[in-house]
């Protein structure tokens, strides 16, 4: 059984009060509200991650998570934060190579692989973003782009390490601006992801393999899409910063 995962990335939004008052408004709806076993991740600012840490407590299914991480372990890069600093602080997720880190900060493929690298190294879980612009969906080519960045970001990595990421499919059209996949074109997207994982990596692996959809997600859309068999759960922006937006997106399951 693959692992069911809402992920909130709170992108560069809030300060420390607001990051506290999300948090502790998160973790007592999921408390009282949440049943099952969908697996919860906060993803705060670097700033945020100690407090939130502090503010989830016991609570076993939420996780605490980073928005990036440095491709190099330690030294004179300044201004990084590295995977080892992000494990030592409790966290046990890392986002990785999302749209808005891949335009505003040029990061590529290859940087890519040496990020997911470093957070395996020091045991945190990569969620892997993927998706395509929308001249490439118009064109057509959205299922070529997308497992190319696959290919170029991930197939050096051995099954072991490869069963440990989490992928995130989020077509850049639908980030941030309203206008979300419909459920038919996120479950092309994700079984295309699925067979191609399933052609290196093998079908056993590929079917372990959480696949979350990014863009939009909403919670009067959310059901709609988490039904679909290859979509193992969200990467949510906007909704995340309003508690009750973000645990309703939960509750679709
Ligand atoms: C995101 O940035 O990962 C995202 C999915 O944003 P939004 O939900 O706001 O579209």
């Amino acid at each position: 059984m693959r692992k069911k995962i809402v992920a909130g990335n709170w992108k560069m939004n809030g300060t420390l009060e607001e990051g506290q008052k999300l948090t502790s408004e998160i973790v007592n709806m999921v408390k009282d509200e949440v049943k099952g076993e969908v697996i919860i991740v906060l993803n705060p600012p670097y700033v945020h991650l100690q407090s939130v840490k502090k503010l989830i407590g016991d609570a076993g299914n939420i996780f605490l998570g980073a928005q990036n991480c440095s491709d190099k372990s330690a030294g004179a890069y300044t201004g990084e934060v590295s995977a080892s600093m992000l494990a030592s602080i409790g966290a046990s997720y890392v986002i990785i190579g999302h749209s808005e880190r891949r335009e505003y900060f040029k990061e590529a493929n290859e940087e890519l692989t040496g990020k997911v690298k470093q957070a395996l190294g020091n045991r945190l879980l990569p969620i892997f973003c993927c998706g395509e612009p929308l001249e490439i969906r118009e064109k057509g080519n959205h299922v070529e782009y997308v497992t190319q960045q696959l290919t170029e970001s991930l197939f050096g990595f051995s099954e072991g390490e490869m069963k440990k990421i989490v992928i995130a499919y989020e077509p850049i059209w639908a980030i941030g601006t309203g206008k979300t996949a419909s459920s038919e074109q996120a479950q092309e997207m994700h079984a295309a992801i699925r067979k191609h994982l399933a052609g290196k990596f093998g079908k056993a692996l590929a079917s372990e393999i959480s696949i979350l959809y990014g863009g939009s997600c909403k919670p009067d859309n959310a059901e709609e899409i988490f039904s679909k068999p290859d979509v193992d759960g969200g990467l949510i922006g906007g909704a995340s910063l309003k508690s009750r937006d973000f645990v309703d997106i939960i509750k679709s399951f």
